[in-house]
C-alpha cells in the first residue's frame, strides 16, 4: 500500500476575511479514531478518491489528530443567533472547526469540509466541544437521505468515533462528524456582526456570500437586496420540500438557518409517522415555536432578522419588507406544487389546494402513516373495487379523470416521488443503541435503504414500517 499522502487541495477562503470572523486553532485530536463510515462516492467528487485504502489516515485526519497535506490552519466561525426567539450576541462554532474548502468535479463548487465534535474552542462557553456518537450517525444518516430525496442539504462524509467517553446524562462514546456544506453562514453570521454595529465587516460578509452563493446578485442594481431576494427564495423552497416529506428540523434557530439554501444542523430533527399539524419531537422546544406546520412562518421570521442584521448596509426597510411580502407565495407555489405531483396531479387547477387539504385532514382525522399513506393512495390506482381513503378517494378519483394519463402511469408517477423508506425516528434509535455498543450493523443497513427510497426492497421491508407502540420515540434531543 502506498502510505504517502495524497494531493489534497484545500482552499481557505473563508479564512482570508478578516480575522474577527473566526477563531483560528487546531483540533483537540481523538485518543483513539475509529473510522466507522466513510461515503465514498463523496469522497471521489471532492478528490478524495482512493483513501479508503488507508483507512486510520482518514480517522486521523477526520478525527482532528492530523493536518491534511498542505493545509493551513482549521478556524472556529463566529456568529450570533435568535435562540426561540431570543437574541443571543455571541454564539460561534463551539463544538465544530472549518478545515477548509474543497472542489466538488461535478459542479465546479467549493464546499467547506467542517468537522464536528473535534474539541472546545474559544465559542465552547460551557460546552465540552464534544459530540456523542449519537447525533454524529443521526445527523450522518439523515442528511444523506435527505440527499437522496433531493432536499438541499448539508452532506455527510466520515464518522469516526474517537475513542473517549463524553459526559451528557450519562456517559457516551464520543464521535467526530466530517459535514460537507455549501458554506456555514447562516443567518446568525450577519446577526453576530450588524449586533457589534461592525458595518465593514457586513459589507465583507455580504460581498464573500454574494461571489459564494448568488454571484448574479452582483449585478444587480442593490446587490444586498439581491442577495436577499435569493435567500428568501431559497428558505421559501427549502421549507416547502420538508413539509413536503414530514420533515420536522426542531430547531429552527437563525443561526441554525444557512444562508445557501440548505438544510443544516440536524439536531432534535424528526420526520413524523402518523400526520400531525402541530407535531413536536424536540424535548427543548416546550411550547412547539418549531411545529410542523410552524416552519413556513418560523422561516418568515428568521427571514425579518436577516433583513435587520442587513438594514446598515443597505437603510432601506421597506423595501426588504416588499420582498419579504414574496415569501408565502414562494413557499405556497411549491408547498402545493410539490403536494399536488405527490397525489398524482400533472398541473395545478383551482380547487386542488382544497383537496389537498382535505387529504392532510384525512390523515390527520385517522392518525394515517403519513409518508406510507402515498404510497397506498397509488395503489388504490390498482384496484377499482375497494375504497380505502373514503369520500376523500372518490373525490380525488373524479380529478384524475380528468388528466389524459392511465392509472397505472399515474401510479408509476406517484410511487417515483412518494418516498417507501424515510430515515424513522425508532430506526434512528435502534442504530444509535447498536453504534454505543459497537455495532455498527444497523447503522449500515439503514444507510444503504435509504439511498434507494422509492424502490420496493424486499429484504429490508421491515425499515418502511411504522414503529410499534413499544418502539415509538415521542421526544428527540439536541444531544449536546
Ligand atoms: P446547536 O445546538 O448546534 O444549534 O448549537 C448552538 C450553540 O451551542 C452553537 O454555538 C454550538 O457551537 C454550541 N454547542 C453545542 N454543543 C456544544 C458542545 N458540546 N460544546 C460546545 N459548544 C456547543
Ligand atoms: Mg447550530
Amino acid at each position: 500500500m502506498d502510505h504517502r499522502s495524497p494531493a489534497v487541495h484545500l482552499r481557505h477562503s473563508y479564512a482570508k476575511l478578516p480575522e474577527r470572523f473566526y477563531a483560528r486553532l487546531d483540533p483537540a485530536g481523538a485518543p483513539d479514531p475509529l473510522l466507522l463510515a466513510w461515503n465514498r462516492p463523496l469522497a471521489e467528487q471532492l478528490g478524495l478518491g482512493g483513501l479508503e485504502e488507508d483507512p486510520d489516515r482518514i480517522a486521523r485526519w477526520f478525527g482532528g489528530n492530523e493536518r491534511l497535506p498542505g493545509a493551513e490552519g482549521p478556524i472556529a466561525l463566529a456568529y450570533a443567533g435568535h435562540q426561540f426567539g431570543n437574541f443571543v450576541p455571541r454564539l460561534g462554532d463551539g463544538r465544530a472547526l472549518l478545515l477548509g474548502e474543497l472542489k466538488n468535479r461535478e459542479d465546479g463548487r467549493y464546499y467547506d469540509i467542517q468537522l464536528k465534535g473535534s474539541g472546545q474552542t474559544p465559542f465552547s462557553r460551557n460546552g465540552d466541544g464534544r459530540a456523542a456518537l449519537g447525533p454524529v450517525i443521526r445527523e450522518y444518516v439523515v442528511s444523506e437521505a435527505m440527499h437522496r430525496m433531493g432536499i438541499p442539504t448539508t452532506r455527510a462524509l466520515a464518522a469516526i468515533r474517537s475513542g473517549e467517553w463524553v459526559r451528557r446524562e450519562t456517559a457516551l462514546p464520543g464521535g467526530v462528524l466530517t459535514r460537507v456544506a455549501a458554506s456555514h453562514i447562516r443567518i446568525g453570521t450577519f446577526e453576530y456582526f450588524a449586533a457589534r454595529r461592525d458595518r465593514e465587516a457586513l459589507k465583507h460578509l455580504l460581498d464573500y456570500a454574494i461571489q459564494r452563493h448568488y454571484p448574479r446578485a452582483a449585478e444587480a442594481d442593490v446587490p444586498a437586496l439581491a442577495f436577499y431576494r435569493a435567500v428568501v427564495e431559497g428558505q421559501a423552497m427549502l421549507v416547502a420540500q420538508w413539509m413536503a416529506i414530514g420533515f420536522i428540523h426542531g430547531v429552527m434557530n437563525t443561526d441554525n438557518m444557512a444562508i445557501s439554501g440548505e438544510t443544516i444542523d440536524y439536531g432534535p430533527c424528526a420526520f413524523m409517522d402518523e400526520f400531525d399539524f402541530d407535531k413536536v419531537f424536540s424535548s427543548i422546544d416546550r411550547n412547539g415555536r418549531y411545529a410542523f406546520a410552524a416552519q413556513a412562518g418560523i422561516a418568515q421570521w428568521n427571514l425579518a432578522r436577516l433583513a435587520d442584521a442587513l438594514l446598515p448596509v443597505v437603510d432601506d426597510r421597506q423595501a426588504f419588507e416588499t420582498i419579504l411580502g414574496g415569501f408565502e407565495k414562494i413557499f405556497r407555489d411549491h408547498y402545493f406544487g410539490e403536494m399536488t405531483r405527490k397525489v398524482g396531479l400533472e398541473s395545478m387547477e383551482a380547487g386542488d389546494e382544497d383537496l389537498v387539504m382535505e387529504w392532510l385532514g384525512y390523515l390527520q382525522r385517522n392518525q394515517l402513516d403519513y409518508t406510507l399513506s402515498f404510497r397506498r393512495l397509488a395503489e388504490c390506482l390498482a384496484r377499482d373495487d375497494a375504497n380505502t381513503f373514503g369520500d376523500f378517494e372518490e373525490r380525488w378519483k373524479q380529478r384524475l379523470a380528468r388528466q389524459s394519463l392511465a392509472g397505472e402511469q399515474i401510479r408509476t408517477r406517484m410511487n417515483a416521488i412518494n418516498p417507501l423508506f424515510i430515515p424513522r425516528n425508532h430506526q434512528l434509535e435502534r442504530a444509535i443503541d447498536a453504534a454505543n455498543q459497537g455495532d455498527m450493523t444497523v447503522f449500515r443497513e439503514l444507510l444503504l435503504v435509504l439511498q434507494r427510497p422509492y424502490e420496493e426492497q424486499p429484504r429490508f421491508a421491515t425499515y418502511a414500517e411504522p414503529p410499534t407502540e413499544q418502539e415509538r420515540v415521542l421526544q428527540t434531543f439536541c444531544g449536546t
